[in-house]
């Protein structure tokens, strides 16, 4: 996501700890201790502008979110959302989701969200892609057994190999959408790409997968 550089981003992160967490070695193995309630812990990793993340948060108060997102100045961004929305339940991380084994600790967190995550189409940018095995290798590490993927994105190049992806690592296709918004899928909340994609007749794709153990 292509956004203006804010060169005052991380000192406005900084200024809001009770949502843009900095600390973050402090955190591992005790993110629940970051929360006002105990509850199921729900990571996305690129939250972008964080529509998805402060919609998930509102819709579901008893289940705890992080928004990990790598750019500073797109972060910021979900910090305006979520200080007008004064939600208990999600905070933001600026990082790397490659680097979450050193924030989260072995089966700490109970479910990840990847959405409109960028395709990086050229095969030898494939290790940058959400859904390559490097990632999915930490994400299987931080997650609960059996712990699950959820995946969203209207690229269809993107989709299938991360179908692929998923199964060459032994996950468990749980199901498929080809066309989401066309579907009786309940309670979708929108990301600010999906609304963009959708709005142009583009089909949505989801996948739900989990690890096996
Ligand atoms: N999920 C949002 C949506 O659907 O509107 C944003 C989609 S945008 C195409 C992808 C986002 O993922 C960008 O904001 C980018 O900075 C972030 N991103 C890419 N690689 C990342 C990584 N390794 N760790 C965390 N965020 C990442």
């Amino acid at each position: 996501m292509r956004v203006r550089h804010k060169p005052w981003a991380a000192e406005k992160l900084a200024e809001y700890p009770e949502y843009a967490i900095t600390d973050l070695i402090d955190l591992k193995g005790k993110w629940q201790s970051a929360f006002k309630k105990k509850g199921p812990l729900h990571v996305e990793v690129g939250s972008g502008k964080g529509q998805f993340i402060v919609g998930m948060a509102k819709q579901n108060p008893d289940i705890n979110y992080i928004g990990i997102e790598l750019q500073t100045s797109v972060a910021v961004m979900a910090l305006d959302k979520i200080i007008e929305a004064e939600l208990p339940n999600v905070k933001l991380l600026n990082t790397d989701g490659g680097l979450l084994s050193d924030y989260f600790e072995d089966g700490e967190v109970d479910r990840i969200y990847l959405n409109f995550s960028d395709p990086w189409p050229k095969n030898r940018h494939a290790k940058r892609r959400l859904t390559h095995e490097n990632f999915l290798d930490t994400y299987r590490k931080i997650l609960i057994p059996k712990g699950s993927v959820h995946f969203k994105t209207d690229n269809q190049g993107l989709f299938e190999y991360s179908l692929a992806s998923f199964s060459q690592f032994g996950m468990v296709i749980d199901q498929v959408w080809l066309n989401l918004h066309d579907s009786d899928f309940e309670g979708n909340i929108q990301t600010e790409y999906e609304e963009k994609f959708s709005s142009k007749g583009q089909p949505i794709y989801r996948v739900e997968a989990h690890f096996p153990s």
